[in-house]
């Protein structure tokens, strides 16, 4: 028997209605430059309009890659809508990608269209003549002259929205259409596209919002500090819209933890997501200074693993971190460390620290490194995490990479993971960063999370290098606090590790440096650092 109820499509079109509808009157309030800028869903919704009506005069139909390149703020919002609910698709350009893989993921992506922030333009005059599918560029902030290196038609956006009705059309959609697209970071060969359709979407947004995850309502302020050309930004531009809940975008001022405090302050921030090195940050501050942000009743967190310390500084500054985990590919949000009702006060902490259950709506197993059998869910056993669920990838754009996936329809995510009989995750690597030393198997992230808990450390990351005996050794970059720069040596790192980790996983090497290379999504980049890095002092002996 066939259920008898409505096939309505699940897309994005329904979040403008709700927005329009019900929450017309709610803000948005975007830093720009000197000031903050401050509209509301009413005009967000009227801008949508205009913007598809030009975007449609400039000949873009259904199916059309649009992309952005543009900072977190209410244009860009504006495309986020305008772009999908058109039949189009929102292809969001990491802005701090080399130029090579800046370029190939245009191409891949067929990109017709480029809106590009006025700030951004340098970085795409870097690929300028290498992007042939793109014929329109649109200047956001276009105040002053239009940029004459890059070829195509060049528009400015306010001026394209002036000339419009907002009245569109809206096409009636199927919800497997796609809606956007974002590329992986590529830190081994091109980057991959992941195709989001609308039905990933909305169900995502929805997930968002259970209160076992973000727990988003229209009576919360949300700071997103996540990059929004990253994994939609992590899912808050649209769960946003679907429950009312006002937005603070922090434009382009995502690494400066002075500003977010100030407006996480000014404008009565309740949620707030980031990955950690953000927050490292902003407690920094909170601690020197004393002030303190009651409002906010949460601190999404996630992207790398969040470091004990990090975890009871926030706490002790009253800001409740709850650790998530996903990826790209997972549209990004797979999992919530939430607490639950069972859990002892006294393993709360334990249990937040790891990356959580699986949200409702993906389900997790792990198998197993050599033979890719599933494992028990113990707390000890650990293989690589495979997922699956209604917004996780089925294949990449042009079926890129296609061994990530299985035969029985599973996403092979390349972390490497432990699960316990709660359900909960612990990620142990990435099998491209977990360090091999004598055949037995070094968690990188688990060292990097003992050595930050020093109160004299500010960041630390750890590679695995050669070694003529071992294979691989662990080598640890720290970056003092700066009041304690200068001041703390590796004797005092090592001691403090003695009774954290076993012996053999003490580093060979401590390495003291100012700052970290970060990836364009700010975490630490093993992968520059390795490029860099001085062999270990055994290997150069040993040759
Ligand atoms: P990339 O890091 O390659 O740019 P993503 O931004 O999609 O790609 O990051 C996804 C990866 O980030 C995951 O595969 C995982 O390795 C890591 N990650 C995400 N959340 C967490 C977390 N809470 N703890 C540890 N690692 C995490």
């Amino acid at each position: 028997m066939r259920g008898l109820m409505q096939d309505y499509p699940l897309t994005l079109q329904h979040l403008l209605w709700r927005m329009e509808r019900l929450f017309a009157r709610k803000e948005i309030v975007s830093r720009t430059e000197q000031d903050v800028h401050r509209y509301t869903y009413g005009d967000l919704v009227e801008r949508v309009n205009r913007l598809a009506m030009a975007l449609h005069r400039l000949g873009v139909r259904e199916g059309d890659r649009v992309a952005t390149l543009a900072w977190n703020d209410y244009r860009h919002l504006e495309l986020y809508y305008a772009v999908p609910c058109m039949g189009a698709v929102l292809h969001t350009l990491n802005l701090r990608l080399f130029p090579d893989q800046l370029e190939f993921t245009i191409r891949d992506a067929e990109d017709g269209v480029v809106v590009v922030d006025r700030t951004l333009i340098p970085v795409l005059e870097r690929v300028a003549d290498r992007i042939p599918s793109v014929r329109t560029i649109v200047v956001i902030d276009g105040d002053g002259p239009l940029p004459e290196r890059i070829r195509g038609e060049v528009h400015d956006y306010e001026r394209l929205l002036a000339a419009e009705e907002p009245r569109y059309p809206w096409p009636r959609l199927d919800e497997n259409t796609a809606a956007a697209m974002c590329y992986t970071s590529g830190t081994t060969g091109n980057p991959k596209g992941v195709v989001y359709s609308h039905r990933s979407q909305f169900l995502h947004a929805m997930c968002v919002l259970q209160a076992d995850s973000m727990g988003l309502s229209e009576r919360d302020a949300v700071l997103p500090v996540v990059p929004m050309f990253h994994a939609n930004c992590w899912g808050v531009p649209y769960a946003a819209g679907m429950a009312g809940s006002k937005v603070i975008f922090p434009g382009r001022f995502l690494g400066d933890a002075q500003v977010l405090v100030d407006l996480a302050e000014q404008e009565g921030a309740t949620v707030m997501a980031g990955v950690p090195t953000i927050w490292i940050n902003v407690l920094q501050i909170l601690e020197r200074t004393g002030r303190r942000l009651p409002r906010v009743r949460s601190v999404l967190c996630g992207g790398s693993a969040i470091p004990r310390g990090l975890m009871e500084g926030m706490d002790r500054v009253g800001l409740r971190m709850i650790h998530a985990w996903g990826m790209t590919e997972t549209s990004p949000v797979g999992s919530f460390a939430q607490v639950r009702s069972w859990t002892p006060p006294e393993r709360e902490l334990e249990v937040r620290l790891k990356q959580g259950a699986a949200a409702p709506g993906v389900e997790i197993r792990i198998a197993d490194l050599a033979t890719g059998e599933e494992l028990p869910w113990d707390g000890v056993a650990f293989g690589e995490i495979q997922c699956r669920g209604p917004w996780i990838a089925a294949a990449y754009n042009r079926n890129a990479d296609p061994d990530r996936f299985t035969e029985d329809g599973w996403l092979r995510t390349g972390d490497v993971a432990t699960i316990d009989p709660d359900g909960y995750l612990a990620i142990v690597d990435r099998t491209k960063d977990v360090i091999k030393s004598g055949g037995e198997w070094i968690s990188s992230v688990e060292l990097e999370g003992a050595i930050m808990a020093h109160p004299k450390v500010l960041e630390a990351a750890v590679i695995g290098l050669q070694h003529p005996t071992w294979q691989e050794r662990p080598v640890a970059y720290v970056v003092p606090k700066p009041e304690f720069k200068g001041q703390v040596t590796a004797e005092e790192i090592q001691g403090f590790l003695a009774d954290k980790v076993a012996r053999w996983w003490l580093p060979d090497e401590i390495r003291f440096i100012d700052e970290l290379p970060k990836t364009s999504t700010m975490k630490f980049d093993k992968k520059a650092l390795r490029a860099t890095a001085e062999p270990l002092a055994a290997a150069r002996s040993a040759s």
